[in-house]
């Protein structure tokens, strides 16, 4: 069950209090505008919250939380909340959703998520719902429907936006299970199927499993300050009691710190790393949210954690390079995002 359903008891799942009177077919982010939307006869616009009681950028369904295969078994953070600081709320008297400006921290997620457009990053900082149709796209009227699965492309905002060069203060400001919750809806948003750990469970230490596209299982640690050194480490942890428990071949797991900022590249991670590589052939991966937020701002899915993408072990690196946002992503969201220090 969520945690913070504010909208339901409004709405009905499924019932929209306005509609297009067509599909959506594309959402195209345009970074300091409103989004845009093209419609399945022809007409195009920006897009305008429809009121739709299924609220998907408040809500995940629950068969977005379930993983594949034996690691359903997991026990993992219930919360169906899409915000990480529960900035996005419910309007019950206008049938709209709304931000509290004040706790977002412009992550990106609800904006991925709208099917119909409506929410947009155009000020660089946080989220905006538009309830304006300058296009005249939206008909009056509550309805019933379902869903469309668009195509999403474009630029939800620049990577020196201040919402990107902001997340290492906004992040280090959240309680532990936020951040594993932005953790989470990121790593799903930008395509991979994976659960955080819940809350309390002393049962279970590995903050994150899932699996890369091509099906391998992946365990992650989740450290947003100095204790991304210490990653490494509880990662052998994790592999082994994914092995024992949940019956994966030790070669077939690949661990994965996702860390705030890349160690600086003289810090013993590196060598770490490349100890365990060279003793236990195990090749542990890093990536960075702000590598994460990159890939949901621009829309580019990640495949996962196999191949040689995010091994770090030389401690030299450039993410941006490595996830194909070259030519997009040209300046760092924050230092430490793409690049180890010096
Ligand atoms: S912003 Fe989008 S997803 Fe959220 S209630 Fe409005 S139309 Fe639905
Ligand atoms: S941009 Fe992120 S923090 Fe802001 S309302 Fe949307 S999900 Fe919440």
């Amino acid at each position: 069950m969520s945690d913070f359903v504010v909208h339901k008891g409004r709405l009905t799942a499924g019932t929209f209090a306005r509609h297009y009177g067509a599909d959506v077919i594309e959402v195209h982010y345009k970074h300091e505008e409103r989004t845009e939307v093209m419609l399945a006869d022809g007409r195009a616009g920006v897009g305008t919250c429809l009121g739709c009681g299924s609220a998907t950028c408040m809500e995940k369904q629950d068969s977005e939380l379930r993983l594949f295969g034996e690691l359903d078994a997991f026990p993992g953070d219930p919360s169906r909340d899409v915000c990480p600081t529960r900035a996005i709320r419910w309007d019950g008297k206008n049938l709209v959703a709304f931000v509290e400006v004040a706790d977002c921290i412009g992550c990106g997620l609800c904006i991925s998520r709208c099917p119909y457009g409506a929410i947009n990053l155009a000020n660089g900082m946080n989220a905006t719902i538009e309830t304006t149709d300058p296009d005249g796209l939206a008909v009056e009227g509550s309805t019933k429907g379902e869903h469309p699965k668009v195509k999403r492309s474009g630029q939800i905002a620049m990577l020196n936006a201040p919402a990107a060069a902001n997340l290492p203060v906004t992040i280090g400001g959240l309680e532990d299970a936020r951040t594993t919750l932005l953790v989470r809806n990121l790593l799903n948003e930008v395509g991979l199927n994976a659960r955080t750990r819940r809350r309390g469970d002393t049962n279970m230490r590995i903050d994150a499993v899932g699996f890369s596209r091509s099906g391998r299982p992946f365990v992650a640690e989740i450290e947003t300050g100095a204790e991304a050194l210490d990653s490494p480490r509880a990662l052998l942890e994790d592999v082994a009691v994914l092995h024992s428990r949940y019956g994966y071949a030790v070669d077939e797991i690949d661990p994965v710190s996702i860390v705030l900022s890349l160690p600086n590249s003289r810090s013993e991670y590196y060598q770490v790393i490349r100890d365990i590589e060279k003793v236990l052939r195990l090749r542990c991966r890093t990536i960075t949210i702000g590598a994460l937020i990159a890939l949901l701002w621009n829309c580019v899915k990640l495949e996962g954690f196999d191949g040689d993408v995010f091994t770090v072990g030389e401690g030299k690196v450039d993410l941006a390079v490595w996830l194909g946002l070259n030519g997009v992503a040209l300046d760092e969201p924050y230092p430490g995002a793409f690049k180890p220090a010096k």
